[in-house]
């Protein structure tokens, strides 16, 4: 069902590294913040001093044990850390410790819709795994005492490496998926999602094949730290193979790295396979052991998922699913949406309205919801104005306006601007009566059976009610009028 490029299924894998929030190293007591003075940050562990030894944080395992439980993974009894040699100055140990053979979470997956065409459709990504490892250092060029050098700072930095099956097959289905994770890891608070400073990466694994063939050799486009990137480079990475294919190259697996100022994508290195890093069990750590008790500990005190306050708006408010996976992009959004619909008691109108033109206003300003303007129960007061019908649909966008400029209150807002409906049927009827004088041909051609001929008639009665009329209203009369 995935479509075709130029003939070909696009297949992609994502591995992305998040960096979980504990304020002390995976192995080590120095602490992670964010853009310190190089190597102020960095303990004898993390510098690899002869005779340290790596000491597991629990807070970094929980944080594992969190995202098992928010995406429905195993979480493993016992895994087990290993030593992924490689040489590179900023890894002064000469290997990373990391999770191969046995991870800390298997399996799992992450749903989320995606538009197609009108509809929208729920689309599925299996997980392979995710596992605990460290960060390396960073090798800096310029901006280090004038000369090239290496900060230890990130070195032992807990990441989280979550690895999908190769289940998206267009660019646009691997943003949204991860969109997504990045809204499950900062939602469960597990990594504060901060893409700029990279505690949020993601590997693209990209490869071609024409319909029926076996899977096409991937590259794997590195630590795209942006979602317009992401989309970009995946873009450029097929268009590039399919060419290559097309003139009669094999693609070579490789690591490549985007360029956001070309737009390109450039081979960084032949890939490793696993048997070059010659993993082994580092037998400095014993294997991880996560007793049920302690999932369930974990279990127990975590804060309502998405996907799960999703199915209770759709079961409490009687919400399409759509608009409860919409309204549960964020804890703050959910909050917004909930106060909305408690203090108006009308959850769907609350929806269209965030999903509409608050929404529409937050992005076209870069705002959050948290920075509104306007308030959950000053738009609460705004969708009761137009259920108890003192004001029309359009005079609402004009009083959603005034709340957003601050001009004051929704009632004093409808009295200011004056756009109360005319809710006097004496007033209506004398209008309609007017109208109806003034346009015996309408009325004609809607007795001989022409129907349409009524809006030729409710255009002038909005217009003589300077738009104050219930629209309802006069067709309920205007009806009743000409039938009788
Ligand atoms: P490695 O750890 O060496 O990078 P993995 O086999 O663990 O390799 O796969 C890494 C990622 O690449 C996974 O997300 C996987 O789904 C994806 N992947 C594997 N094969 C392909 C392929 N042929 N095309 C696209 N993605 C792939
Ligand atoms: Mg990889």
């Amino acid at each position: 069902m995935s479509k075709l490029v130029q003939g070909y299924e696009v297949v992609i894998g994502f591995e992305t590294h998040a960096q979980l929030s504990t304020t002390s190293k995976i192995f080590s007591r120095a602490p992670t913040a964010f853009g310190a003075e190089a190597n102020t940050q960095a303990c004898a562990v993390d510098m690899a001093l002869p005779g340290t030894l790596p000491v597991m944080n629990i807070g970094a395992v929980e944080r594992a044990i969190e995202f098992g439980l928010a995406i429905n993974a195993h979480i493993a009894e016992r895994s087990i850390f290993a030593r992924k040699n490689y040489f590179y100055p900023d890894l002064p140990k000469g290997y990373q410790i990391s999770q191969f053979e046995i991870p800390v979470v298997q399996g799992g997956e992450v749903s989320f819709f995606l538009e197609a065409g009108k509809e929208t459709v729920r689309k599925t990504v299996r997980l392979e795994r995710a596992h605990l490892e460290e960060d390396a250092g960073k090798s800096l060029h310029e901006d280090f005492i004038g000369q090239s050098g290496i900060d230890l700072n990130r070195a032992g930095t807990p990441l989280l490496e979550i690895v999908t099956r190769p289940d998206m097959s267009s660019s646009e289905e691997a943003v949204a998926y991860a969109k997504e994770l990045h809204k499950i890891v900062t939602w469960i608070g597990i990594c504060d999602g901060n893409m700029q400073e990279g505690s949020f990466r993601c590997d693209a694994n990209v490869s071609v094949r024409k319909p029926g063939e076996p899977l096409g050799t991937r590259r794997e486009i590195k630590n795209l730290n942006s979602f317009k990137f992401m989309q970009q480079a995946i873009d450029y990475e097929v268009r590039w193979q399919i060419e290559e294919i097309e003139d009669g190259r094999a693609i070579q697996q490789a690591t490549v790295l985007f360029d956001p100022e070309t737009g390109e994508t450039r081979a960084m290195r032949t890939k490793e396979d696993a048997a070059d890093y010659r993993y082994f069990p580092d037998p400095d750590l014993p294997p991880l052991v996560v007793g049920r008790d302690w999932v369930e500990r974990v279990k127990s005190e975590m804060a309502e998922l998405p996907r799960v306050m999703a199915e209770r708006f759709v079961k409490d408010y009687a919400l399409p699913e759509y608009d409860a996976t919409q309204l549960t992009q964020s804890k703050a959004v959910a909050a917004y949406f909930e106060a909305t619909a408690k203090a108006c008691g009308q959850p769907k109108l609350a929806s269209n309205w965030i999903m509409g033109e608050v929404s529409r206003r937050l992005n076209a300003n870069e705002l959050s919801i948290e920075q509104s303007p306007v308030s959950a129960a000053q738009l609460a007061a705004l969708i009761g104005r137009i259920s108890d019908n003192t004001i029309s649909n359009n005079a609402a966008r004009q009083v959603f306006e005034g709340l957003w400029n601050k001009e004051g209150e929704v009632d004093a807002i409808i009295e200011a601007k004056g756009l109360k409906q005319m809710n006097d049927t004496g007033e209506l009827e004398k209008i309609i009566d007017d109208v109806l004088a003034a346009n015996p041909k309408n009325v004609e051609e809607f007795k001989a059976g022409n129907t349409k001929a009524l809006n030729g008639l409710v255009g002038p009665i909005m217009k003589a009610s300077k738009g104050k009329a219930n629209p309802a209203q006069v067709n309920a009369l205007l009806t009743k009028k000409l039938s009788a």
